[in-house]
């Protein structure tokens, strides 16, 4: 994490102190650069490193760049085990995205995978300079240590709500308390679950294993506790932290044809098929008043759709079992209550769990989103920043939002954790302030308020775009 070669001269620097690093440890001889040094210290240009991206030239050796140095992962990608987001870093420097998103000790792996360094790397920005610093500073301090103490009294608040729902579906003396009530609570429960899964997700309670391995904690919370595959969820979740708001890209914001996010999907439009082209023109113009009946009521039973499929397809008998772990125990919950309220007790809990997707997605939308190139340019800090909104909070209503209120810290430092993103949130203010990039952030409802009304400036563009007689020939012309 100390190693910051990032600059031109800084490249150099390494080219020579490569070679006198590997002399032969002998003093008392003359020694030579042995080849392996030499070809770990070859200078690499820029232009040269985009050529080795899998999206340029998918038959070319895959080349990153880290820390000025470069690596050649052409048989290292295929066993990530972050998965396949590696792909998308091909060809470009990765150094702030595998800062973000690995501990400081994965770095004693490279070396085996060196090739050479780089001679002309484009400006660092100094907002980038001063995150490396924080972030150093971060590590070095201890912030990323988790509280298990924290997150258990997270587990513990959990598992009192949905006692209280389940309490209130065996006591209750109206379908009022048993139904409304009783789901309300236990869906909260999920919802609160949900935080938790989240934070395990992304190796903020305990971190991963040497090579990776099966995330228990994330499996537990997030598979048995919500019904969620952790194995899909991570790789949807790293490509969404990668590649935030993204048009077409961001796994966890590829909503066409049902929501346009940003004018910039337009451009790709025609990437579509037919069929979904035509459906966005009937569904985007609608957007603003679908978002929230389908973001809370359809996101919720889509989320068991497919991890079942990813699961099925996969081969992940771990999440496979954990999900039959979850329907028996929320099926046991549900069998509690008359067969004629089941259904509606269902509807509630998911409903009322579903809020989650509202606090997901007003996180990001009506920001700004960035294609490939562009996000390059910005650099992680300010990309990041630019792509995410916080949400204010008190001490009283932090639990109701689960970390996700302090979006741009955790997706700054997507490892930190829960606990400790407040306290590094003026922080990383002073940082916006002194850079000039804003910080953004807003009342849960006016947050609401903001992507609704883009969501109606955006649900125009479609009918602009789209005439059916353009991308639907045949049928038309023979209405005419
Ligand atoms: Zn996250």
């Amino acid at each position: 994490m100390t190693d910051t070669l990032n600059s031109k001269c800084t490249a150099n620097q390494l080219i020579s102190s490569t070679s006198s690093s590997s002399l032969s440890s002998s003093s008392s001889t003359p020694s030579f650069p042995t080849f392996s040094s030499l070809s770990k210290s070859r200078p690499i240009t820029w232009k040269e490193l985009k050529q080795h991206a899998i999206q340029n030239n998918p038959s070319a050796e895959l080349w990153i760049a880290l820390h000025g140095k470069v690596y050649n992962i052409s048989t290292f990608a295929s066993i990530h085990p972050g998965g396949s987001i590696i792909y998308q870093y091909t060809g470009r420097d990765a150094t702030d995205e595998f800062d973000a998103f690995h501990l400081p000790r994965v770095q004693k792996r490279l070396p085996a995978y060196q090739i050479g360094v780089l001679v002309d790397h484009p400006q660092i920005l100094p907002i980038t300079k001063d995150y490396r610093e924080l972030k150093d500073v971060l590590w070095k301090e201890g912030w990323f240590d988790a509280d298990w103490n924290y997150y258990l009294q997270k587990d513990i608040l959990a598992l009192t709500i949905l006692t209280i729902g389940i309490g209130l579906m065996v006591i209750g003396e109206s379908m009022i308390v048993r139904v409304l009530l009783g789901g309300a609570a236990v869906g909260l429960a999920l919802q609160q679950i949900a935080f938790v899964a989240h934070d395990a997700g992304h190796w903020g309670i305990t971190p991963p294993k040497a090579g990776g391995g099966i995330n228990w904690l994330g499996w537990f919370h997030g598979v048995v506790c919500f019904g969620v595959s952790i194995e899909m969820w991570v790789d949807e979740h790293s490509g969404h932290h990668a590649m935030t708001m993204r048009p077409h890209e961001d796994p966890q914001f590829k909503y066409l044809p049902i929501f346009l996010i940003s004018s910039k999907e337009l451009d790709r439009f025609h990437e579509l098929s037919k069929v979904e082209q035509v459906l966005a023109k009937w569904l985007v113009p609608f957007q603003h008043y679908t978002m929230i009946p389908i973001s809370m009521i359809i996101g919720r039973f889509n989320l068991h759709v497919i991890s079942l499929i990813y699961a099925l397809k996969s081969k992940k008998i771990y999440d496979v079992a954990g999900l039959a772990l979850y329907f028996a125990w929320f099926g046991g919950v549900v069998s509690l209550l008359p067969t004629s309220e089941r259904l509606p007790f269902v509807l509630v809990a998911y409903i009322v769990a579903g809020i989650l997707h509202i606090q997901l997605t007003i996180s990001h939308l009506a920001t700004n989103s960035f294609t490939a190139e562009e996000d390059e340019k910005e650099q992680f800090f300010a990309f990041q920043c630019k792509t995410t909104r916080n949400i204010d909070s008190t001490h009283w209503d932090d639990w109701f939002h689960g970390g996700l209120q302090f979006q741009i810290e955790h997706h700054l430092f997507p490892q930190l954790p829960r606990h400790n993103l407040i306290k590094v949130k003026p922080l990383v203010e002073k940082l916006c302030k002194k850079h000039g990039i804003e910080y953004r952030t807003t009342g849960f409802f006016n947050a609401v308020k903001e992507c609704l009304s883009d969501f109606r400036r955006l649900s125009s563009f479609i009918g602009d775009l789209v005439h059916p007689h353009e991308i639907m020939p045949e049928k038309c012309s023979s209405s005419v």
